[in-house]
């Protein structure tokens, strides 16, 4: 999924946790292969690729550019989001980590490009084999992915409502 909803969803799950930091890191971890297994579309990358033959270089020029543009925006826009509707002034840190580690995989997926070696190797191997291999067409798809963030949130509105009058 893309990094916009891999932040929402992590910082969701992380608003449930708000004195835990630490574990709500590794619940945003957990929470981007729970959801790339998941039939979605990406957009997709015009220069970075992370298919294995595609060699360790990167040519530096217009298209990794626009790439690297693109990551980024969707990068702020998913930690903006996560943080506009979870980050309470007790609830900030564990929110910002959730974000964060809901997103982590993927940069190391380019980590792993560069540095083929344990436990990167390991990591990569199990985000390819848990990650869909249906691939939904792109940019139809994007809705999908939109309304998948929309029932997160309520889940998790309800998870909170059910842990609250318990
Ligand atoms: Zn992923």
């Amino acid at each position: 999924m893309i990094l916009s909803t891999h932040a929402v969803v992590g910082g969701a799950i992380a608003s449930l946790m708000p004195s835990h930091p630490v574990l709500a890191l590794v619940c945003g971890i957990g929470s981007h292969f729970a959801i790339d297994a998941i039939p979605h579309a990406d957009y997709p990358l015009r220069s970075i690729s992370l298919r294995p033959r595609s060699g360790a270089t990167i040519a530096v020029n217009r298209s990794l550019f626009r790439d690297l543009i693109v990551i980024s925006l969707d990068a702020v826009v998913g930690l903006t989001v996560a943080m506009w509707l979870y980050a309470t002034p007790t609830a900030a840190l564990a929110v910002l980590l959730g974000a964060i580690g809901g997103m982590l995989p993927d940069p190391l997926q380019l980590a792993h490009k560069f540095y083929p070696k344990e436990p990167l190797r390991s990591l990569q191997r199990f985000h390819k084999w848990i990650h869909t291999k249906r691939r939904l067409r792109w940019p139809e798809a994007m809705g999908s992915q939109f309304l998948f963030v929309l029932l997160t949130i309520a889940v998790v509105e309800i998870v909170r409502a059910c842990i609250q009058s318990s």
